[in-house]
């Protein structure tokens, strides 16, 4: 099934492929419309197989002890990453993350991160940033600043940050040597010829692989052509430096004569500028770079397993330190897509905001949607890392993250569709100060007062117009008590609307009781949140309450696309919502707690440059509501809050 991406006639094609993937990948290209269909029947069958993915009642309930307990290097302690180590036991470990610079990064590569920086960093060693900025075509300059600040944010410095087009000068050197080696070729074959020599595999044309008629050419031709081709004799696709990997004998696709340098005219390259209309291929230039920056241990996903053998093949021929690479499972989230290609759908047709829409999977969409960046690496440490592909629910993932909210951010309390309630036996002017603590039982946060008046507002879900048996909060003639508050409040009378059948109002009276007496405790307690001009009470924010995008767990199996999978209610806009006091203080202690990138001073990148925490690193639990963060839209004029997670699972998603 696997094809090799750089074929040399490909190359374009080759390009469609990484459109998929920031990382390089060795994914195949669909070659025909027609198996589009076949393709997904297969793609619900591996995904039925796929260990992970049935789905699992909810997610296993860890007990949140488990969860701040678990050591946070345990990945790198035991399990396939202490076993790489033993393997190749060196001193200095380096590593490198190598990002094309095409695209933003998403929760996949995040584990990428993880295990490259974090594998250098529990050793001591030191990990690359590299930029693999081989195609002029696909660079944008915004990734390469995306990527730099998802990193910064993820708590990962690089020792340094280079590009794989430092070292064009040293790859051409190594390609006319190679050529001298007779380990490379020029090939004018074009991409009809080159996929022919490759051998038939449908019936009508069934024959095994052969070799081109420039694969003989002398060392010497080929040298001089591949000068000429540098020097610009040739168009685009008239001619590509190929390799001469094995003698036909091999079942590899990877050793069947890559291409390693091919013509790219436009645009000019974002560090070279024109100086070069020739550019060497991944596969050319990958194992090369990881030489010269003396990686120990060049850690990949397995869909490279089979670049293995091309890349050593290359270090040996032209005679290079060789570093050592290894593969392990990627991660790959359900439910959700993470394809570049269907992103940029979605945006475009405004089916979401933009590329960091909290309900994608993007990590600029996780940090907007206020994920924690330690909850991300807790969440790629809870997993672990084995040489098999994961398949996670994005329930589970977000299962994770409630119980790393649960135990680290503070609480308080957010009404996001309120009723206003008027307690007629207070007095108008009555304003009592109470205590809520920031943080859950037995974690000592502090504490914020805030007032209690005449005048509060409820959850509208809060209320029922008829009160009934089963239902324990406040209806006609039913009491409740409020957090917090000395005592329960009843319900006398409501107001409506008439128009839209809604309730407007609420009329309630105080159970205080008077001297002697005892009233029975209330059987559940609501939040509130009361007006006072005095507190500047309460905060008018706008609460959005994100849910999963997609109905289903495969979306991409969906008939006829994933377009048909969109859920309708996946974004819920609060307008009216009201919050207490405390925000200002949790806007003000922000980053509470601090954390990976995110330090109340910044966090220094790369570049010495101090990145300071975003809005999104406000967080808190809304008390019985949700874990919400502040949006970066937010003005000072309008606050906009995005709910993180529930404090439950999504309901609404079939399984
Ligand atoms: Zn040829």
């Amino acid at each position: 099934m696997a094809e090799p991406s750089s074929n040399g006639v490909s190359l374009a094609d080759k390009a469609k492929d990484m459109i998929e993937e920031v990382l390089p990948t060795r994914s195949k290209k669909q070659e025909k419309k027609d198996k589009k269909a076949a393709e997904k029947a297969v793609k619900k069958e591996q995904y039925a197989k796929d260990e992970n993915v049935a789905p699992k009642k909810a997610s296993k309930p860890v007990s949140t002890e488990a969860a701040v307990e678990r050591d946070p290097d345990a990945m790198f302690k035991e399990g396939w990453l202490d076993e790489v180590r033993k393997e190749r036991p060196a001193k200095d470990v380096c590593t490198r993350f190598p990002p094309e610079p095409n695209g933003y990064l998403h929760i996949g590569h995040s584990k990428a991160i993880a295990v490259n920086f974090g594998f250098a960093r529990y050793h001591g060693g030191k990990c690359y940033l590299r930029f693999d900025d081989t195609n002029p075509e696909k660079e944008e300059e915004k990734f390469f600043t995306a990527i730099q600040d998802i990193i910064t944010w993820l708590g990962f410095k690089p020792y340094k940050i280079t590009y794989s087009s430092d070292n064009f000068d040293r790859l051409y050197d190594l390609a006319e040597k190679l050529i001298q080696r007779d380990g490379a070729y020029m090939c004018e074959c074009n991409d009809e010829q080159i996929k022919d020599q490759r051998g038939g595999i449908d019936e009508k044309n069934k024959h095994p692989r052969y070799a081109c008629k420039h694969r003989d050419r002398p060392v010497e031709e080929s040298l001089a052509e591949f000068r000429a081709m540098r020097d610009g004799k040739y168009k685009p696709k008239e001619a590509f430096l190929r390799m001469k990997q094995d003698d036909f004998k091999t079942g590899n696709p990877q050793m069947w004569d890559l291409a390693a340098y091919r013509i790219i005219d436009e645009p000019a390259h974002h560090r070279t500028g024109k100086r070069w209309r020739i550019y060497p291929t991944y596969d050319f230039t990958h194992c090369l770079c990881d030489s010269f920056e003396g990686i120990t241990h060049s850690l990949c996903t397995v869909e490279f397993i089979n670049s293995r053998e091309s890349y050593e093949w290359l270090c040996d021929t032209v005679e290079v330190y060789k570093p050592m690479q290894r593969e392990y499972g990627r991660l790959n989230l359900t439910g959700t897509i993470m394809s570049k290609r269907k992103i940029a759908r979605l945006v475009k047709e405004g089916k979401v905001f933009d590329w960091d829409d909290p309900r994608l999977y993007t990590l600029v969409a996780l940090r907007r949607r206020g994920v924690p960046p330690g909850a991300i690496l807790s969440f790629i440490n809870e997993l672990g890392v084995t040489t098999a592909r994961t398949n996670i629910q994005t329930i589970r993932f977000e299962s994770s993250v409630r119980k790393y909210l649960e135990m680290t951010v503070p609480r308080l309390m957010v009404i996001i569709d309120p009723i206003k309630v008027i307690i007629d036996n207070l007095p108008e002017d009555h304003e009592e100060e109470v205590e809520n603590a920031f943080g859950p039982k037995n974690v000592d946060m502090g504490s914020h007062t805030l007032p209690f008046t005449r005048t509060i507002y409820i959850e509208r879900d809060d209320f029922r117009e008829v009160a009934s048996k089963d239902f324990f909060r406040l209806a006609p003639g039913a009491s409740v008590g409020l957090l917090k508050v000395t005592h329960p409040i009843t319900c006398t009378s409501f107001q409506k609307d008439d128009a839209t059948g809604q309730v407007t109002e609420i009329h309630a009276t105080y159970d205080k009781p008077v001297e002697g007496e005892t009233f029975k405790k209330p059987k559940s307690y609501i939040h509130w949140v009361a007006e006072s001009s005095k507190h500047n009470s309460p905060i008018r924010v706008e609460a959005r309450v994100f849910n999963s995008l997609f109905k289903s767990e495969n979306p991409e199996a969906v008939e006829p696309d994933f377009m048909a999978d969109i859920r309708e209610d996946s974004l819920t806009v609060y307008p009216n919502a009201v919050a207490e006091v405390g925000l200002t203080e949790i806007q003000r202690r922000a980053p509470w707690p601090e954390q990976a990138g995110e330090t109340k001073n910044g966090t220094e990148d790369a570049h010495g440059e101090v990145k300071k925490p975003g809005p999104e690193s406000v967080r808190f639990q809304a008390m019985r509501v949700g874990y919400f963060c502040v949006d970066r839209e937010t003005t000072s004029e309008n606050i906009i809050l995005n709910r993180i997670v529930g404090l439950k699972e999504d309901a609404g998603k079939a399984a």
